[in-house]
């Protein structure tokens, strides 16, 4: 087996930058859902904690609200309850209430969707589905849905904007999606020592040696077919290479838009419903700032017209919600010594066809929401400190990675498209053409992606009538 990539280095969108002993993960900074990571590794003969020197990360988060309300999200239940109940008498009940509904929805959509083969009718619809799709309140909108648990909107927001991560509003997602705050707190958000990169280095390493070969910086132009079956790919420079099947893991759309034969499936992929793209600002910082936690998230007050700036109107909110990530809270080596490394996220809307956003003005904007966000929590010399900046947006996410659109976390998780409706992980007609990445089942997000992985190679087995 040989892997072809365009870039450098492996990791497509969990690479990593380094800069002057400053180490950047480019996107995924969260280690979640670990016990997905666990079943992946140990499918492959694997220890995920042989592998990964991993600590978890309590407080997950801290989210500060735009009256300067601060809320550490942690799995200590005391310290959860004192500050729930200062901020609206009686929401610790509803916390337990939620978490328990959060457990639920885990353990069902766990198996009974994510790691669910969905590549015929026969594998999905079976006689469980419908009550699926009742327990799962897969047609009960999440936000609305807070009510139940949460008075204020403060504490509904603090538990529904992981739906982004998905590709979608709260006021549009599934009630489902409960199970990530649920996980979150109680199965812990980790991180792996050398950042999330590490699980990249860790994968390559256990390919290699099974005798798999990396081939970097050699992009694919062409997926080669013959009769009806993938023959193989032709490189950028010319070169062809001839293979039994091919596992596809660019951005789905771009692989039917850019690498196959024109059909309608790829205008159909074009038209579907994609996530949001990102404003990422990297800095190298020449002193620490000890009280950024890891995970800081600023959540602006006008929560509904966030989403509907970024995913409807596909652009940057007025006053945007900002993630800012401090690496060398967790793995002091991130950072050179008596210096931070910084990562600020600003989610925005993806690229439109019509060309009329102003990046260079945008990202101003965003760059300066990070910087003023942190003024807030004391953090206000941070300019005079910045000794070198990185930055993407959705260009480059579109141009480095071929990501359509520039949407960050690929085709969204609407219910539309996800589970059996969601691209599988085989082409419908070139039978030995296989798929796997963020647009296909299950869907976005590190753990889930390797379960594509894996989903695709056990079709491919089974196609082989190999073990
Ligand atoms: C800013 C950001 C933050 C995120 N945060 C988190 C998080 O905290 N936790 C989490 O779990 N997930 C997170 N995600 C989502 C997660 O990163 C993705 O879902 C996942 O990494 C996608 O993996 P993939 O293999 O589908 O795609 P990619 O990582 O994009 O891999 C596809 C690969 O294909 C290569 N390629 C493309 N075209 C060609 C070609 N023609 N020839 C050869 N190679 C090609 C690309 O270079 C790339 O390496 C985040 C994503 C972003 C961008």
């Amino acid at each position: 087996m040989t892997v072809v990539e365009k870039n450098a280095q492996a990791g497509g969108r969990c690479s990593q930058v380094e800069r002057d002993g400053h180490r950047f993960d480019v996107g995924p900074t969260l280690l979640v859902l670990p016990h997905i990571y666990e079943q992946e590794f140990a499918a492959l003969g694997e220890s995920l904690r042989k592998r990964l020197d991993l600590r978890r990360v309590d407080p997950t988060y801290r989210l500060v609200f735009d009256g300067g309300e601060t809320l550490w999200l942690t799995s200590d239940l005391e310290r959860m309850r004192d500050q729930l109940e200062a901020l609206e008498p009686g929401s610790f009940r509803g916390l337990e209430a939620y978490l328990e509904e959060g457990r639920r929805h885990y353990g069902l959509a766990v198996d009974g969707l994510v790691r669910r083969p969905c590549s015929s009718a026969g594998e999905f619809f079976r006689p469980d589905i419908l009550g699926l799709v009742i327990s799962l309140k897969l047609l009960v909108r999440h936000y609305s849905h807070m009510r139940r648990f949460f008075r204020t909107p403060m504490l509904k927001a603090a538990f529904t904007f992981q739906d982004l991560y998905m590709g979608l509003s709260p006021f549009e997602a599934a009630a489902t999606f409960s199970m990530m705050p649920f996980s979150e707190l109680v199965h812990g958000v980790w991180y792996p020592r050398g950042g999330m990169y590490a699980v990249v280095g860790a994968l390559e390493e256990i390919a290699r040696g099974h005798g798999v070969e990396f081939a970097y910086g050699t992009p694919v132009d062409r997926i080669l077919t013959d009769n009806g079956r993938a023959s193989g790919v032709r490189l950028a420079d010319g070169r062809r290479l001839a293979a039994e099947a091919v596992v596809a893991n660019a951005d789905l759309a771009y692989v039917y838009q850019h690498l196959l034969p024109p059909d309608r499936r790829a205008r159909r992929l074009q038209a579907l419903d994609y996530s949001c793209s990102a404003l990422s600002f990297f800095w190298g910082v020449d002193r620490p700032y000890p009280q950024l936690g890891p995970h800081t998230l600023f959540l602006a007050e006008d929560y509904h017209g966030i989403f509907e700036a970024i995913l409807r109107r596909r652009t940057l909110p007025e006053h945007p919600s900002v993630y800012v990530h401090a690496p060398a809270r967790a793995d002091a080596s991130m950072a050179p010594p008596g210096q931070d490394t910084l990562i600020g996220i600003v989610p925005v809307g993806h690229l439109d066809s019509d060309g009329g956003q102003d990046w260079p003005e945008l990202k101003a904007r965003a760059r300066q929401a990070v910087l003023g966000h942190l003024a807030t929590i004391g953090v206000d010399d941070l300019s005079a400190h910045i000794t070198f900046e990185i930055s993407s947006g959705p260009i480059d996410w579109r141009d480095r990675l071929n990501l359509v659109n520039g949407s960050t976390h690929g085709l969204s998780h609407k219910l539309t498209q996800m589970a059996y409706l969601r691209p599988h992980n085989r082409h419908p007609r070139f039978r030995n053409l296989y798929f796997a990445g963020a647009s296909t089942h299950p869907g976005t997000g590190v753990p889930t992606v390797l379960v594509s992985g894996r989903l695709a190679a056990e079709r491919l087995a089974q196609d082989w009538g190999l073990p």
